[in-house]
């Protein structure tokens, strides 16, 4: 599944290779995603331009002339990039490779600059809704949002409030999309890993000092990966290859029974299952 990463780095490929790009024409092969696509899509897109792209938690909002468009990658959406003239693509993320099916193409915007957005969705988990303009703050997935991660006021302040009563885990208060928004289960067991707190630890009974941490790490993280995507990115209008591997930097995630990272343990990182989701720790280091 796409995380806060991956979308930030499709927004940024999209606003290189799309903004300001007029909508020409859009065709939809398949309506049939989470939500159904509606009938007058394609007749409401014609002509509007794409004035800005925005990124909320795993949400993308395009801003049109007179719509807001949000999109939802769900588990295996992607957009793609196709060059009229020669039918060359460009993918918008490192995370995925270019063997993609055209059958799982379900709707392309056709574009005044020579390009075709194209939307591929192997599962159909993912979706669009338009909105109108001046019905930004209504709507409904957005507002019940958390924090952005990489947002100032996702501070130790905010957190200590959060959780004063609070008695849930600190894996799954991470993962509370009301308390931080768009952090998923692989950032989350890195966070805590590079934070040394054992996912399993109640939330309000962290002290300061390693908030103060765990806050710090969890933005590193995403910024690191953000800036991993970043070297592709560049690349991207010139070639139409290389998989990313950000894998190789995960420390403890998928990492069941090797070494631990830490130079100075001699430890194995363990797996558990907090509610239904896989965690990765090191017993030795997380406490
Ligand atoms: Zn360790």
């Amino acid at each position: 599944m796409p995380e806060l990463p991956e979308i930030e780095i499709v927004k940024r490929s999209l606003l290189e290779m799309i903004l300001r790009a007029k909508i020409i024409h859009v065709k939809i092969k398949n309506k049939k995603l989470r939500y159904k696509v509606p009938n007058f899509f394609s007749k409401q897109l014609k002509n509007q331009k794409i004035l800005k792209i925005e990124r909320r938690s795993k949400y993308l909002i395009f801003h049109l002339n007179k719509y807001l468009l949000l999109a939802h990658l769900g588990m295996t959406g992607k957009f793609l990039i196709i060059r009229s003239k020669d039918s060359k693509l460009y993918k918008t993320s490192f995370y995925y490779n270019l063997n993609i099916l055209t059958k799982h193409n379900h709707i392309y915007f056709k574009l005044n600059n020579g390009l075709i957005l194209v939307y591929n969705d192997v599962r159909k988990f993912g979706f669009f809704k338009l909105i109108k303009k001046n019905k930004l703050n209504k709507i409904i997935f957005l507002k019940k949002l958390g924090l952005e991660p990489l947002s100032n006021k996702f501070n130790t302040k905010y957190f200590l409030n959060f959780v004063e009563k609070r008695k849930k885990n600190i894996k799954n208060l991470l993962m509370d999309q009301k308390f931080v928004s768009g952090l998923g289960n692989i950032y989350v067991n890195e966070s805590l890993f590079m934070s040394k707190i054992h996912p399993l630890r109640v939330c309000n009974s962290l002290k300061k000092k390693e908030i103060n941490r765990l806050i710090n790490k969890i933005k590193k993280i995403l910024k690191i990966s953000i800036s991993k995507g970043g070297s592709s990115i560049r690349d991207f209008k010139n070639t139409s290859g290389q998989t990313g591997s950000f894998q190789q930097f995960f420390k403890v995630y998928g990492r069941e029974n090797e070494d631990c990272s830490r130079i100075s343990c001699n430890n194995r990182i363990k797996k558990i299952f907090i509610s239904n989701r896989s965690s990765f720790y090191c017993p030795k280091c997380q406490k």
